[in-house]
């Protein structure tokens, strides 16, 4: 009897802010569905993440969790295959994240582009909530205590990738060597734009088209959005550069030379928004009717989506508390257990 070695995992996940968008789809949605069969996946609802700049309403934070879930099931991530994990349920991660914190230093924390980014983008000047400042290393936990070799983000999490790395290094370094070093997976547009021509799409900055949008919806935001501000006239010369109505071509059109010949009529003159606005809903129409069509029947039964996702938890929880007694144990810390308390799963009795 051959015993079949042990699936590599992925740990991969989102900030329930909002449902989620086109640009999730091709930074890390579409690289989860096709490796969820090879890996043993889990894809984390990162409430906890979320309430760091949004902890005066975690109501909302509450909603989105189901929505993100609905997203992950119209775009075919299979809940009998991937683990759905909510991550405010799993203690062990806030508790990783506390020695975590011990491995880094503050200006390292302070040179992360992302969140340096994202700090002045939110305007928190020098009000920054701790929380917020140190959720790259929340992140290196979660990925941790899921023991993940593989983590499926768009470009703006890449310092996120390496933060942990790092950290991971430096425990299993100083402690025993018994986590495990992630490699990051980008999809394949790293980064896509916003419908403002921003440099990304995000579902906090108003400029997104997610994939719960209805066709009017996503008609009305392809027609109002940037291209190149010179290119008045059709037949003016116009730049594909910079315009994120060719990005999104390129991200979602399969017919590549057709894309390239817009470009090139584009560049020329000869070409007006109107008529490539019209191709380019077509083609979104063709990737987002059906993840709308089944998102609308995996809504009917939100009850049943709320079921799997206590199921996922559990089952994600389960493999934080196995990590957990590992790391307690490399770090000498597992001498002080209760007695009379029954050992989490995985533990010694
Ligand atoms: P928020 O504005 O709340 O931060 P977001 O749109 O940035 O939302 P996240 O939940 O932070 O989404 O990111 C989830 C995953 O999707 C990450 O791996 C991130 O890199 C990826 N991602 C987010 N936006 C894009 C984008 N525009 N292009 C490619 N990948 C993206
Ligand atoms: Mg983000």
């Amino acid at each position: 009897m051959t015993i079949a070695a042990p699936r590599p995992r992925i740990l991969t996940g989102d900030r329930p802010t909002a449902p989620l968008h086109i640009g999730h789809l091709v930074g890390s949605l579409q690289s989860r569905v096709s490796l969820q069969r090879e890996y043993e996946t889990y894809v984390l609802l990162a409430d906890v993440q979320a309430l760091t700049d949004n902890f005066e309403n975690p109501g909302k934070i509450r909603q989105n969790v189901l929505e993100v879930a609905l997203d992950y099931l119209a775009v075919g991530l299979d809940p009998q295959v991937s683990t759905f994990v909510v991550q405010s349920r799993l203690p062990e991660i806030a508790e990783l994240t506390v020695f975590f914190l011990n491995l880094v230093t503050v200006s390292h924390l302070r040179q992360n582009p992302t969140v340096k980014a994202e700090i002045a983008q939110k305007g928190f000047g020098e009000s920054v909530p701790a929380g917020f400042f140190v959720y790259p290393v929340s992140q290196a936990a979660d990925i941790a205590v899921f023991g993940a070799g593989l983590v499926p983000v768009g470009e703006d999490q890449l310092p996120m990738i390496e933060g942990t790395r790092e950290i991971v290094r430096r425990f299993n370094h100083l402690y025993a060597p018994v986590l495990t070093e992630p490699q990051a997976l980008v999809g394949r547009a790293a980064r896509l734009p916003g419908l403002d021509g921003n440099g990304k799409m995000s579902k906090s900055l108003g400029n997104a088209i997610f994939l719960s949008d209805s066709a009017d919806e996503v008609a009305r935001k392809v027609r109002g959005m940037y291209t190149d501000p010179n290119h008045l006239r059709a037949e003016d010369p116009g730049k594909v550069e910079g315009n994120p109505v060719f990005a999104y071509l390129d991200a979602f059109d399969p017919d590549r030379a057709g894309v390239q010949a817009l470009k090139d009529r584009y560049r020329r003159g000869g070409l007006g928004d109107v008529r490539v606005k019209r191709h380019l809903l077509e083609v979104l129409e063709g990737t987002i009717a059906p993840i709308r069509g089944r998102r609308a029947e995996f809504a009917r039964d939100r009850a049943g989506v709320e079921v799997l996702l206590r199921e996922g938890t559990a089952r994600g929880r389960d493999v934080a508390a196995r990590t957990m007694v590992e790391v307690r144990e490399a770090m000498g810390l597992d001498d002080f257990r209760e007695r009379g308390r029954r050992p989490q799963e995985g533990e010694k009795a």
